[in-house]
């Protein structure tokens, strides 16, 4: 509206130098109206479970060096999250809640709140305005990240009532990731055999029946393989590819085990492929989780591998978004786990014993260098996450916040309606 009166002002004005002036002020605030009324059509939330700074800056060192950059570091803003649930340390539901819904909660909650009273999600948002949604992740599908972005429950434990939850009342589009044994029940193996020899402890325990069967019922293409899902074809897609976790988290030389039989990249071109079917819009969760499990175990060298693998997820996305420009991509975590921290190698500064002693030496990329990785616990800290993002609302998360900040920016970059 200004830039009219702005045009007309430029028209009776008397002087050259009034002209360019009030040109100028006309440019600038029809550029002001067109950045506030473009809204990003999708978006690309990756999770990097557990991945606090110290875990980036490994992952960088161990891949591209002190010269190089990671496609997650290489995009134009960064923002930096306060983690905190009701308490001060959160764990991935609380946190997920936080990003989700907008909420502080109790450590363990799912799309609920301190009271237990269940919030909207930005999933049922941007559901309600004819977008499609997806959930991929390396955790059981059902696991505290994916689960608090589209189901409602008071203890994240409960993941066959999340697994129907998706089905039947959030109706999520895309579902990629492992815990097939809670969408079987007791008896019914599933796709991968009970009790494997890399986890005994692993079985079918599914408390909603058959939950396989009801997502084919309701219209989902079931693949079990990363052929079959790259064959698959159609707006709905489930896809399990591991009893639980698509990985075996221990300290190292324990039985440790990273190599998802579909790699964390592949989910995620699936997932865009197919959701981007859908001429709308749509949102998509990303979540590498043995970023977080590994560090538990303080396991550098596979926290490492994980993080390799989704930085190769995160480039699918940015080459997506480069084709499609009204995307907004993220990279955050949602807290910190291990008090993970890069060392110069020195065999008389060792802070720890048992698992949580030194790991490495790692080679810096590109160099003769090398760093060592030390923790300061088997759980998770307090410290502040950063979030770098791209694409159409971008700016709109630099600076310092706390996590359910993430939820305001997501409803106003993507043009949710917020109840008042
Ligand atoms: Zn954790």
């Amino acid at each position: 509206m200004k830039s009219t009166i702005g045009w007309k002002t430029s028209v009776i004005g008397i002087t050259a130098a009034a002209l360019v002036v009030t040109s100028f002020v006309a440019a600038q605030s029809k550029n002001e109206v067109s950045a506030a009324s473009k809204q990003a059509k999708n978006v690309i939330l990756f999770v990097g479970d557990g991945m606090g700074t110290a875990q980036r800056d490994a992952i960088r060192l161990a891949t591209v060096g002190e010269k190089g950059q990671l496609a997650m570091d290489a995009m134009p803003y960064v923002g930096l999250i306060h983690t905190g649930s009701t308490v001060p340390v959160t764990d991935s539901a609380a946190s997920a809640t936080a990003y989700a819904s907008g909420v502080k909660t109790y450590n363990g909650a799912i799309g609920m709140d301190a009271n237990k009273k269940s919030v909207k999600t930005i999933f049922e948002y941007v559901k309600a305005m004819g977008k499609s949604t997806g959930l991929v992740t390396t955790s059981q599908i059902t696991d505290a990240t994916p689960a608090a972005f589209a189901s409602h429950v008071e203890d994240r434990a409960k993941q066959s009532d999340i697994a129907l939850q998706y089905l039947t009342k959030t109706k999520v589009d895309v579902l990629l990731g492992g815990g097939e044994d809670f969408w079987f029940p007791a008896g019914q193996a599933g796709a991968f055999k009970d009790e494997p020899v890399e986890d005994p402890s692993e079985k079918s325990k599914g408390t909603q029946g058959n939950l396989v069967d009801k997502a084919k019922s309701l219209g989902y293409t079931y693949v079990k393989t990363k052929a079959d899902m790259q064959k698959a074809k159609g707006g709905k897609l489930l896809g399990l590819f591991a009893n639980e976790e698509m990985f075996q988290q221990r300290p190292e030389g324990e039985g440790d085990l990273y190599n998802p039989i579909v790699p964390l990249p592949d989910m995620t071109k699936k997932a865009l492929d197919t959701l981007s079917t859908n001429k709308k819009g749509f949102f998509l969760m990303v979540e590498e989780e043995a970023t977080d499990e590994m560090a538990h175990n303080n396991n550098a060298k596979l926290t490492i591998k994980a993080g390799q693998e989704l930085d190769k997820s995160v480039q699918i996305a940015k080459n997506f978004a480069k084709s499609h420009p009204d995307t907004l991509v993220l990279v955050l975590a949602d807290h910190e786990t291990g008090g993970f921290s890069i060392e110069e190698v020195d065999a008389n500064d060792e802070s720890g014993d048992a698992i949580s002693k030194e790991d490495g030496p790692f080679q810096i990329a590109n160099s003769k260098q090398n760093f060592v990785v030390d923790w300061t616990t088997s759980g998770h800290t307090a410290v502040d996450v950063p979030v770098t993002v791209m694409g159409t609302g971008a700016e709109l998360f630099s600076g310092v916040y706390e996590n359910t900040g993430i939820f305001t920016r997501l409803a106003q970059a993507m043009g949710v309606k917020l109840p008042k």
